[in-house]
């Protein structure tokens, strides 16, 4: 004996002797009475009894002993074993169980975070409906005003509620895009826009950008939750609108700036005439007077067709939309990520070289979306349109892919499809 093993547990044995106060064999004794043991087959009951111990012993690990959370009865590596075991089932046959896990991940994956999966499906499901009702408010706001043409008038939707409602717009340079504030004393909303945009723009009327940053300032006017915050004396917050915000009440605000001045009644003919591609993008911000970058996420979102829009900033990848169709084919978002593609890369670091122009290219799948249990989906080929925006420094990709190639195969798999 002069392994480290051995050295190990000898050393083991003589504590164990110490602590237990009872006389440990040596590995030289345990081995000496093991050869000398006679070969005798267990009695049946001798066999039961040592499955029934080891049994009550696991058992009583878990679930009895010392008051185990029930949480703890798998440990994360089990779980995630678990997982993999569940979603890698044999192919074929349903089961229950694997259908309900593999839809958790689908809601894991739409929330884009790591957090346990009830919390955040319930976070997704949370912003999804508050965006999804920040935006009817405003598409009820357009109806009940009457409008009917584009491009819709933020500022006329202001003017109408003075003077419960006052408009500051001037150039604040950096400080914000816009701003809501309540007056205790006079009882009055003020307005502060950021018209420092308009200075680049010679067509008609405010630039995209200002009239963005107006209706986003309503948002937080009408929506009712934040207009109450803010006449209990809460604390008035410099926006920044189209998209930069990751906060709920940014969200809300932009959602409803999108359905504001872009409604569904006047903008989904016109969306869902055909697959987007840049060039029908411009033509549709052209006709709302919006920017590309806020057309492009309020187009998806209404589009009928499966796409998706990805927003790179600061090298990765922050921020992404997807068409119901889209996530109806199966196809799920990868979340922020730090990792570019390589030709990503390539657009990206031209865009900042301020040489970028807009291009077509051709992917696969699985470079944007994870398919879970849909893996004959990973090398459908997808088309990549860059859409350098320097002004934001931010390169917007639209994906457009066709949907014969996700919607022909396994077409029964999926209820909610147009084809059902
Ligand atoms: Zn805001």
């Amino acid at each position: 004996m002069n392994s480290d093993a051995d050295n190990f547990w000898a050393n083991v044995c003589r504590r164990l002797r110490r602590v237990l106060g009872r006389d440990i064999p040596s590995i030289e004794e345990a081995e000496a009475e093991l050869n000398a043991a006679k070969d005798l087959p267990l009695a049946p009951n001798q066999v039961d009894e040592i499955v029934a111990s080891v049994q009550d012993s696991l058992t009583a690990d878990v679930w009895d002993e010392g008051g185990v959370a029930e949480d703890a009865a798998l440990s994360a590596p089990e779980l995630c074993d678990w997982s993999a075991l569940v979603l890698n089932r044999n192919p074929g046959a349903p089961e229950e169980f694997a259908e309900e896990r593999i839809q958790e991940v689908r809601w894991e994956a739409l929330a884009g975070s790591k957090k346990g999966i009830e919390r955040s499906r319930f976070d997704w499901l949370l912003q999804q409906q508050s965006q999804e009702k920040a935006a009817e408010a405003a598409e009820e706001l357009v109806q009940s005003i009457g409008i009917d043409t584009v491009p819709i008038d933020p500022f006329a939707i202001a003017r109408d509620e003075f003077p419960l409602l006052c408009i500051d717009c001037r150039d604040f340079n950096d400080r914000f895009d816009g701003q809501l504030q309540y007056e205790m004393r006079s009882g009055q909303f003020v307005l502060l826009l950021n018209n420092k945009y308009d200075a680049f723009w010679t067509q008609q009327g405010h630039h995209p950008r200002t009239r963005f940053s107006l209706a986003h300032e309503l948002g937080h006017y009408f929506l009712e939750g934040h207009r109450d915050y803010l006449k209990n004396g809460g604390v008035p917050h410099a926006s920044q609108a189209e998209y930069r915000r990751d906060s709920l009440v940014e969200r809300e605000a932009d959602a409803f700036a999108a359905a504001l001045l872009m409604p569904s009644m006047l903008i989904a003919p016109m969306v869902n005439e055909a697959e987007l591609s840049r060039n029908r993008l411009e033509k549709i911000a052209n006709y709302f007077q919006t920017s590309l970058t806020s057309t492009a996420i309020r187009s998806v979102l209404i589009s009928d067709f499966p796409c998706a829009l990805i927003g790179i900033a600061d090298g990765g990848v922050r921020w992404s939309f997807h068409s119901k169709p889209l996530i109806q084919a199966g196809c799920y978002p990868k979340g922020k990520s730090d990792h570019l593609l390589k030709r990503v890369r390539s657009h990206w670091e031209m865009m900042l070289s301020q040489d970028g122009t807009e291009h077509v290219q051709q992917g696969i799948l699985m470079e944007w979306f994870e398919t879970y249990d849909r893996s004959h989906l990973i090398n459908v080929p997808v088309c990549e349109h860059y859409m350098p925006v320097r002004t934001m420094n931010l390169l917007i990709i639209l994906i457009t892919l066709d949907e014969r190639d996700v919607f022909d195969v396994d077409a029964d798999d999926f209820e909610e499809t147009d084809d059902d």
